[in-house]
């Protein structure tokens, strides 16, 4: 298995890339989907919100209802913090079935993670990261996502900046241009990708919370 980390700010493109590359034959874990799946209804991460937060979180059809989790959790970082304490060691811990289901293959295993800058993820053998200008993502959020130009900027604000997720980069793709500028980089990322050295059959995927303190 080649396991890499694929990441960008909100409309960059992220999950344009993902297909084109699922297309290529990379098996993609998309930690979106991920965080869906653990909450689906019935999980026990749902019955654990409910004991933290009220049965209320839980709409009638047994989803949950995140208007009132958003409610619940905002202005008040320490709700915050319970969701995140609930919901993120269930994702990791998915997440890693996923990658051990793969780890005796040959396959290229892509980690989609939209805030792969903001929490950092050890073990990875490169991180490539979709670019594109603050302006542009504004532009695509507001004609292709519904969303109004004042929710895109604040969405915008809230993540990692542009220059701190290119400093953490090792391939770059530029979204700037027409999606049919896409194909030749994303055939030397496949290239590059196929590079990668192999990782060993018994290789453990380190949970993001098992991290080594920072000296
Ligand atoms: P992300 O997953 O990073 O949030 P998406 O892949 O959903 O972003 O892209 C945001 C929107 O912009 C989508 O509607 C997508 O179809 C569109 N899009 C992606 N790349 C381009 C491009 N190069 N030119 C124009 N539109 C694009």
């Amino acid at each position: 298995m080649i396991l890499v980390g694929l990441t960008g700010g909100i409309g960059s493109g992220k999950s344009t890339v993902s297909d084109l590359l699922r297309q290529r034959g990379a098996i993609v874990v998309d930690a979106d989907a991920i965080t869906r799946e653990v909450q689906l209804p019935g999980s026990p991460v749902l019955v654990e919100l409910a004991e933290a937060f009220g049965d209320h979180v839980i709409a009638a059809d047994g989803t949950l209802d995140r208007a009132a989790v958003a409610n619940v959790v905002f202005g008040d970082p320490e709700a915050l913090k319970r969701l995140n304490a609930i919901v993120h060691p269930a994702v990791g811990r998915l997440m890693n079935d996923r990658i051990l289901e793969q780890r005796a293959t040959k396959n290229v295993v892509i980690l989609d993670i939209p805030l792969l800058t903001e929490n950092p993820r050890e073990g990875l053998q490169g991180r490539i990261v979709v670019d594109v200008p603050v302006e542009t993502q504004v532009e695509r959020l507001v004609s292709f996502r519904g969303f109004t130009e004042d929710d895109a900027r604040a969405r915008i604000a809230r993540q990692a900046t542009r220059d701190e997720r290119l400093a953490g980069a090792d391939f770059v793709i530029d979204n700037s241009g027409a999606p049919a500028d896409l194909a030749e980089q994303i055939d030397r990322l496949w290239t590059w990708l196929n590079e990668l050295p192999q990782l060993p059959a018994d290789y453990e995927p380190i949970l993001p919370t098992q991290r080594p303190p920072k000296t």
